[in-house]
């Protein structure tokens, strides 16, 4: 048999790949995280050498090079000391059920397809929408991050006020956020949509709030007014963890006739403890909503969660008609292609759905509750340790804080051992130009004594 028919036969080589990339992933699964750490190009191309070959390696050599060469060059997110940027911490059920989706070939864009994922999908979105408040009709759609969440809901936001204003376009476009606002939801507006962007100052903590915000529009010309059809309210900012004054914000957008959306990516999750719910009053009134299940809702890269309250209106901007998707667009099956900018999806709620349903909401809730606690313990340690100082009061679980008496190549080097000898990754950032570091606490493993052992290492 020729190489190519071989490839999609079940053979005894495929079975023997296939049971030995089992094997992996069960030990994985079954083992303490490893941290690893990069290698440089030069030292993945003296030890990996050139992998895509004419003749193909062979299923033990590629596998070989992927776990002894490639995979411990690539660091481990759910590695309990892993603390920098936003980590991630699936569950053991999450990724298992991930395995299991690989191996289903399942196209996720269409209820015709994938009636019985979307089912499950549009239930786990269901209870994000109860978390936030959001009414029966709410509805949307698993996309792979809050990068393609946030440009969704504010073309669709875009697409309201266009029909709103009966089609008549401002001379330019415009969103109000702020500094603390995520980076890709700036990216999303200027690159992506060509719309301007209003930075509307932040409070002490960063917060956007909404006297601020109702002054500072005050202030722009008509015509810079002209253009505002949406707020972007962060709920949980990823750099210092605060959630925004969404109430307040709401009032305003409500005077406006705004579209809100809430970029709740990292922070959302902390809906599901009833510790933080007050800090998110208000987000009932979003017009759209994004978390990440990636991030601190237990699920693998990559997925998040997109609900607008009127799906209608995502619907209005994203269905794409063609005469080949005609068998698709049926009225009253929910398409997962009509709510977002994506067409071809890997069903990439079901891992966060199999493990809800496996564990129930409640163990969400107090694995959220946990990680806070962790959190908080960990701040008291921060405010308590002579040496360090936090530089911002969190309302979720990033601490950021200095070492006071250090300068970048103090912080450069205590990273650099750290993850030399595999104890934690922990990363310099930068407050308001002044170099400090940031923690970030979604993985329940994390303990109070491994933030201790932190804390001690910058003694
Ligand atoms: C992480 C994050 C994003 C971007 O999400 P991706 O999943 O990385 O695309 C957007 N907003 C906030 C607040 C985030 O924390």
């Amino acid at each position: 048999m020729s190489g190519y028919e071989a490839m999609h036969m079940s053979t005894p080589d495929s079975e023997a790949t296939a049971q030995a990339l089992s094997d992996y992933c069960l030990d994985r699964l079954a083992m303490d995280a490893p941290l690893d750490r990069p290698a440089s190009p030069a030292e993945l191309a003296a030890a990996a050498g050139a992998t895509v070959t004419a003749e193909g390696l062979g299923s033990a050599e590629a596998l070989r090079l992927w776990a002894d060469v490639l995979g411990p060059a690539c660091i481990s997110v759910d590695h309990p000391r892993f603390l920098s940027f936003i980590p991630s911490a699936p569950t053991k059920a999450a990724v298992s059920f991930d395995m299991l989706l690989g191996a289903s070939s399942i196209y996720g864009g269409s209820w015709l397809e994938s009636s019985g994922a979307v089912y499950a999908e549009n239930q786990a979105l269901r209870w994000i929408a109860d978390l936030v408040g959001l009414p029966e009709e709410a509805g949307g759609v698993f996309v792979q991050g809050g990068t393609v969440g946030n440009l969704s809901a504010l073309v669709a936001a875009r697409e309201w006020a266009l029909s709103r204003r009966s089609g008549v376009r401002p001379e330019r476009w415009a969103v109000c956020v702020t500094a603390e606002t995520h980076s890709s939801v700036k990216h999303a507006l200027r690159v992506v949509m060509d719309v301007d962007v209003i930075e509307i100052p932040g409070d002490e903590r960063g917060r956007l709030v909404g006297s601020t915000l109702r002054r500072v529009i005050a202030e722009l010309s008509p015509a810079a007014a002209d253009g505002i059809f949406a707020v972007v309210a962060t709920a949980g900012t990823t750099n210092l963890g605060v959630v925004d004054d969404i109430d307040g914000i709401a009032d305003v957008v409500a005077e406006h006739g705004w579209w809100l959306h809430v970029d709740g990516a990292y922070g959302g999750a902390a809906l599901a403890a009833p510790s933080a719910r007050s800090l998110f009053a208000g987000v009932e009134r979003a017009d759209s909503f994004i978390v990440d299940p990636h991030k601190w809702f237990f699920a693998p890269f990559d997925s998040c969660a997109l609900v607008y309250r009127d799906p209608r209106q995502g619907h209005a901007a994203h269905t794409q008609r063609a005469g080949y998707l005609d068998p698709v667009t049926i009225e009253g099956e929910w398409n997962p292609s009509d709510f977002s900018i994506q067409l071809s999806r890997r069903a990439r709620g079901l891992p966060f759905w199999f493990s809800l349903a496996v564990h129930g909401t409640h163990a969400y809730r107090d694995a959220v509750e946990h990680t806070l606690d962790v959190a908080r313990s960990g701040a008291q340690l921060i405010r308590d340790a002579p040496h360090l100082r936090l530089l911002v009061e969190p309302d979720l679980s990033v601490l950021i804080f200095e070492r006071i008496g250090w300068d970048d190549s103090q912080y450069t080097q205590w990273s650099a051992r750290l993850l030399e000898e595999q104890v934690a990754l922990v990363t310099p950032t930068k407050h308001h130009g002044r170099v400090c570091t940031r923690f970030a606490i979604v993985n329940p493993r994390t303990s109070v004594a491994d933030i201790e052992m932190l804390i001690d290492s910058m003694r």
